[in-house]
C-alpha cells in the first residue's frame, strides 16, 4: 500500500473550485507526499461517495455547493462549529472510518481579520450585512469571538430575523434595510456577507456618509479583490480587507487535519491563487 496521503473537493458543479490549487500549493510547499482532487458528486450519490472514503483510503474531503447543507444527514458527527453554520465544509475520516463534518468558514474569516487588520473584538460594535450561509458563518465567528453587538441587517428582514432565531444569541440586533446607512454611526466593524459587488452583481448600494474613519471594512467578496465598498470605504481613511484571505484561511483547518503541517497564508500564496482568479 502506498503512503500519499489522499483529499479532496467535492461539488456538482467542481471545475470553478479554487481548492485543488491551494492545497497543491502548500502539498509542494512542505514536501509532502500528497494528492488533493476534484470529484464531481451528484446530490443522489452524495452518501455513498462519502461512505466510501475510508475503504478508498481518503483522509477527507472539503465540500462546496450543493452539498454543505445535505451532507449533514451522512456524517457520523457534527461538531460545534458546523452546528452553529448549519452547513459542513469540512469532512475529516477518523482512522476507525468514522466521518466527522465540521465548518472551517467562520474561522477562515475571522483569522483574516486578526491577520489583515486591528480588530480585537471583545466591547467591539459589528454591523454585518446579508443573511445568507456566508453571514450565518461570520456571525458565529464574531459571537464566538466575544463581539459585544453585532447589528445585522439584510433586504429580506425575515431572513435576518430568522438567523437571529437560529443563533439564539440577544447580542444580535436586526436593523431595517432602509436604515443601513445610518447605522453605521457606531461601528467598529463594517462586513459585506452578500453576494453585491461581486462579477456579474450589482455593487452594494450603501451610503458610508456615518461611518467613522476608525472602522475596519471587510468585504468577503473576492472577484473583484477591490469592491466600491473597499474603494469607497479606503477613501475615508477606514482599514479594509478583502474576501480572497477568508477563502485561503478557511482551508488551513482542513489541510493541517488530512495531510499534516502548518499551512500559511502569506503574500506568495495570494499572488498565486490571484492569477488563478485572474485567468
Ligand atoms: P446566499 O445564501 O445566496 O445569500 C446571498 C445574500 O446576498 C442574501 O443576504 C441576499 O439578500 C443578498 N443579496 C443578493 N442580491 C441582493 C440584492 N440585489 N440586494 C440586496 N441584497 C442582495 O449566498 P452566501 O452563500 O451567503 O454567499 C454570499 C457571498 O459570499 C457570495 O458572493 C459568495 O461568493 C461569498 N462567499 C465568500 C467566501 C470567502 O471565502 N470569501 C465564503 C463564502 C461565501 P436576500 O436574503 O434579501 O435575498
Amino acid at each position: 500500500m502506498t503512503n500519499t496521503l489522499k483529499a479532496g473537493v467535492m461539488g456538482d458543479p467542481i471545475g470553478h473550485s479554487l481548492s485543488p490549487r491551494l492545497h497543491r500549493f502548500w502539498l509542494k510547499k512542505h514536501g509532502i507526499d500528497g494528492t488533493y482532487e476534484p470529484f464531481h458528486i451528484k446530490p443522489e450519490d452524495l452518501k455513498e461517495a462519502l461512505k466510501s472514503l475510508h475503504k478508498r483510503n481518503i483522509k477527507g474531503v472539503n465540500l462546496t455547493i450543493p452539498h454543505k447543507e445535505a451532507a449533514m444527514g451522512f456524517l457520523d458527527e457534527i461538531d460545534d462549529k458546523a452546528r452553529k453554520i448549519g452547513a459542513v465544509n469540512t469532512v475529516i475520516v477518523k482512522e476507525d472510518g468514522r466521518l466527522l463534518g465540521t465548518n472551517t468558514d467562520g474561522d477562515g474569516f475571522y483569522n483574516h481579520l486578526k491577520q489583515s487588520s486591528t480588530f480585537k473584538a471583545e466591547g467591539r460594535a459589528a454591523v454585518v450585512i446579508g443573511a445568507g450561509g456566508a453571514a450565518r458563518a461570520v456571525l458565529a465567528a464574531l459571537l464566538s469571538a466575544g463581539i459585544l453587538k453585532v447589528t445585522l441587517v439584510n433586504r429580506t428582514k425575515s431572513r435576518a430575523e430568522n438567523l437571529q432565531k437560529i443563533l439564539g444569541d440577544e447580542r444580535i440586533k436586526i436593523a431595517d434595510w432602509s436604515d443601513r446607512a445610518s447605522i453605521l454611526k457606531k461601528c467598529d466593524l463594517l462586513v459585506n456577507a452578500t453576494s453585491l459587488g461581486m462579477k456579474g452583481q450589482p455593487d452594494l448600494d450603501l451610503d458610508l456618509k456615518f461611518l467613522p474613519s476608525t472602522s475596519i471594512v471587510y468585504d468577503i467578496v473576492y472577484t473583484p479583490l477591490q469592491t466600491k465598498l473597499l474603494k469607497e470605504a479606503k477613501l475615508k481613511g477606514c482599514q479594509t480587507t478583502d474576501g480572497l484571505g477568508m477563502l485561503l484561511h478557511q482551508a488551513c483547518g482542513g489541510f493541517r487535519a488530512w495531510f499534516g503541517g502548518t499551512p500559511k497564508v502569506d503574500e506568495e500564496l495570494r499572488e498565486y491563487m490571484l492569477k488563478a482568479l485572474e485567468e
